[in-house]
């Protein structure tokens, strides 16, 4: 049996893995210089954030360290609501660190509003947000995020470490799906 080829089951391609990649080189360099005589920790969220992170501190000059988080955010359907529970916390104290927060996407914004929070009540020295793709809805919310890799439009996209229940999180480009993929 031949493998089957995920990128069949794609509608149209957002952004190709050189066009990230480019981003990301890009964004490397704007935080190697915002951070540099810093002692920076990156903290991912995962699953999502696994692709941009790796990238990211590979594309990056000076040091860092990196941490992870998992959480599970509650909600109907496709959006989510806000209620977020940590089911992996971090392994580092962060209290007086330098934290840039490290994620995949930004949609309502609602799941990073309740992560800055708890991660301030932690006294970090400072905490920054970077995003790889934002979309739209995510402008009206009162989080602040640092760095943007892409504003993107209202759709639902998978690759780059983003999944659909689970998977497509390899493919290299970002991508929305073909409609018999839902059925
Ligand atoms: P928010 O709380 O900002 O609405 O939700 C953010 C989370 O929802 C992201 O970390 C991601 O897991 C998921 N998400 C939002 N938009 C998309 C999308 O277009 N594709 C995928 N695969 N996940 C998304
Ligand atoms: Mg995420
Ligand atoms: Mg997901």
């Amino acid at each position: 049996m031949d493998a089957a080829d995920i990128s069949q089951d794609l509608e149209h391609v957002l952004k190709t893995s050189d066009e990230v990649a480019t981003r990301v080189g890009e964004l490397a360099q704007q935080v190697d210089t915002d951070y540099a005589g810093r002692d920076l920790l990156m903290v991912g969220v995962l699953n999502g954030a696994m692709m941009v992170m790796s990238d990211l501190m590979r594309a990056m000059k000076s040091h860092c360290t990196v941490d992870w988080m998992a959480i599970s955010s509650y909600g109907s359907g496709t959006r989510s609501s806000g209620v977020v529970r940590i089911l992996k916390d971090l392994t580092t104290d962060i209290s007086q660190r330098d934290v840039l927060i490290v994620e995949d996407i930004v949609d309502t914004g609602l799941t990073l509003s309740y992560l800055v929070q708890n991660l301030k009540s932690r006294e970090p020295a400072s905490l920054e947000i970077l995003t790889m793709f934002r979309k739209p809805d995510a402008l009206t919310t009162s989080v602040d995020v640092r760095y943007v890799g892409f504003d993107i439009p209202n759709e639902f996209v998978v690759g780059y470490g983003l999944d659909f229940a689970g998977r497509y999180r390899n493919l290299r480009d970002v991508a929305t799906l073909a409609p018999h993929v839902y059925k």
